[in-house]
């Protein structure tokens, strides 16, 4: 366990201060983001170190990809907050692996980044579609970006997303465990990562807190408006920012795909 501690503490430093460097990361996200990488390494060894990698990499290329200058914008470096939003549940299924089995973390970790890369893929992509989204439950149409705004062009990529880390997921098993551990998780990750996906749509509708900026009259999700105003709540309930939506969303995500392993046994 120390050597498995030392080389995922390691690993972990390497790849955050890389993503640092590229602009992906601010200083407090790095450090969050090697709390969560040597968590999960700690319990799932090298399958749940790949499929962080996976959805590392192709999270952050899409950030970038989904900028129409090139330069990464201000909103694509993510603080520590939104590392734990999207990477706590991971961390906490790795260590799992410490107390029970292998598998069934593994199954935690990627069913809550697969829940994130869902929701991640869909933001991104579903931000270049040419239809304008639509509130999900009121199916009305609302301006780009609007929590619970659903699109047809991001929910292709929400699954796309989940099928990425399903598939990655279920060949890592396939390595390390056996045939039925690997089908159990191409459905399990896909699957929880759709439904997780699906929780922060909702809930980004139904439940986030919505707040306004009284000086520009515009609808925000920040505490503080760029303009320095701080703003007032509108509806939603208190506190439930776009961070606690994230972590129901990766927590549906790994509660799916661990209950979903647990019942093909
Ligand atoms: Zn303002």
């Amino acid at each position: 366990v120390i050597v498995r501690l030392v080389i995922g503490l390691g690993v972990a430093a390497f790849v955050s201060l890389a993503g640092a460097r590229a602009g992906a990361l601010s200083g407090s996200g790095a450090l969050a983001a090697i709390a969560v990488g040597t968590a999960v390494i700690l319990g799932t060894s090298w399958p749940g170190a790949v499929v962080l990698g996976v959805f590392f990499v192709s999270s952050s290329a899409l950030s970038r990809l989904g900028r129409p200058t090139g330069i990464a914008a201000k909103g694509s470096q993510r603080d520590a907050p939104q590392v734990l939003a999207n990477g706590g549940v991971a961390a906490l299924g790795g260590l799992a692996g410490l107390w029970f089995d292998g598998l069934l973390a593994l199954a935690l970790v990627a069913g809550a980044l697969g829940a994130a890369a869902a929701d991640t893929w869909a933001t991104e992509v579903g931000s270049r579609s040419r239809t304008p989204p639509r509130l999900l439950i009121a199916w009305r149409v609302t301006a780009p970006g609007t929590s619970g705004g659903v699109t047809a062009l991001g929910s292709l990529a929400a699954l796309a997303g989940a099928l990425l880390l399903g598939v990655c997921s279920s060949l890592l098993a396939l390595l390390r465990f056996d045939a039925p551990a690997a089908g159990a998780l191409a459905i399990g990750v896909t699957v929880g990562g759709v439904c997780g996906s699906f929780v922060d749509t909702l809930t980004g509708e139904l439940l986030q807190e919505r707040r306004y900026c009284p000086d520009c009259r515009q609808a925000t999700e920040a505490l503080v408006h760029r303009c320095g105003t701080p703003t007032l709540r509108t509806g939603g309930l208190p506190h439930l920012d776009n961070d606690a939506v994230n972590v129901l969303c990766t927590l549906t995500g790994a509660l799916a795909a661990g209950l979903i392993l647990i019942l093909s046994r």
